[in-house]
């Protein structure tokens, strides 16, 4: 069996190729051990290519000799198979962030990339925020809890500033994340609002940054990947609506999260 594998900060994306399609499974980068268990028992013999920061000490776990390439690359390599599998055209030229632990943004022109920018608020950020705001750790708890809350209740938009009075700009703009101190003050919010208005901020400034970027390199779509897209429909919608605003075509992979995975199996 052909096997590739992004091993991240936060989880290992495994891509493998079985009876001619591809299969997706992850573990969590702190059960590395698992992981290369799970590989060593499922498959006989296999070919391994591993990309991603953590690709030297999974393959130290593997009893056979994997090849080992840059992520950037297989990233890219990944994003451009699963968008033409999945009939999204995304262009010869193209940015995409990868929406990781952390974040980073890469221009693709013909083929190759280049890493254009990044930023430390990522998916680490959503889980670092929601613990010290709410106590809660797991991931899947934060982004359903987030789902059901309401985050007029946490942010300031431009149309409470301009009471009554018509504002230049559309009023449904956040104009401070966070920023409804009075209100925050007299009665704290529910967690879920708390939530809901954490991904806001981590999609606004993402978004934000990311369409820029792709301003200043002329790319017209943006492909957002990384897993913390992954049972968060919020933080897809959230950038959906203000990189449309924008004038940027956002463009959102199914398995995504697995394009350095899928790079690296290709790369094979
Ligand atoms: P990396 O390659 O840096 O590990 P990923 O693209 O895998 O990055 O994204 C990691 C982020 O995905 C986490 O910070 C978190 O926000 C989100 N995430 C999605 N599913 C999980 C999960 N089961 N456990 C922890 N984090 C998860």
């Amino acid at each position: 069996a052909k096997i590739g594998i992004d091993a991240g900060g936060t989880l290992i994306k495994i891509a493998y190729c079985q009876n001619g399609s591809i299969n997706y499974r992850s573990f969590q980068s702190k059960s590395m051990e698992e992981a290369a268990l799970w590989i060593t028992q499922h498959f006989e013999n296999p070919t391994i290519c591993i990309t991603g920061g953590k690709s030297e000490v999974l393959a130290e776990k593997l009893n056979t000799q994997p090849k080992i390439i840059l992520e950037f690359d297989a990233t890219a390599q990944g994003i451009t198979y699963l968008a033409s599998r999945q009939q999204q055209s995304i262009g010869n030229n193209f940015l995409f962030v990868n929406v990781g632990t952390g974040t980073s943004m890469h221009y693709v022109q013909n083929g190759r990339q280049e890493r254009v920018g990044g930023s430390g608020i990522g998916g680490g950020t959503l889980l670092g925020l929601a613990f010290l705001m709410t106590g809660i750790q797991d991931y899947e708890q934060i982004v359903q809890n987030a789902a059901e809350g309401n985050r007029e209740n946490v942010d300031l938009k431009v149309k409470d500033i301009f009471e009554g009075a018509i504002p230049p700009i559309s009023g449904d703009l956040t104009a401070s994340n966070f920023g409804k101190t009075e209100a925050i003050v007299s009665e704290r919010p529910a967690d879920e609002d708390i939530l809901a208005a954490m991904i806001g901020f981590v999609g606004e400034v993402l978004v934000t940054i990311s369409s820029q970027m792709a301003g200043q390199y002329d790319a017209d779509t943006i492909v957002y990947v990384g897993s913390s897209f992954r049972s968060n429909p919020l933080l897809q919608e959230i950038i959906e609506m203000y990189a449309g605003m924008i004038g940027k075509k956002p463009v959102f992979l199914d398995r995504g999260e697995y394009s350095g995975a899928v790079g690296a199996l290709l790369a094979l």
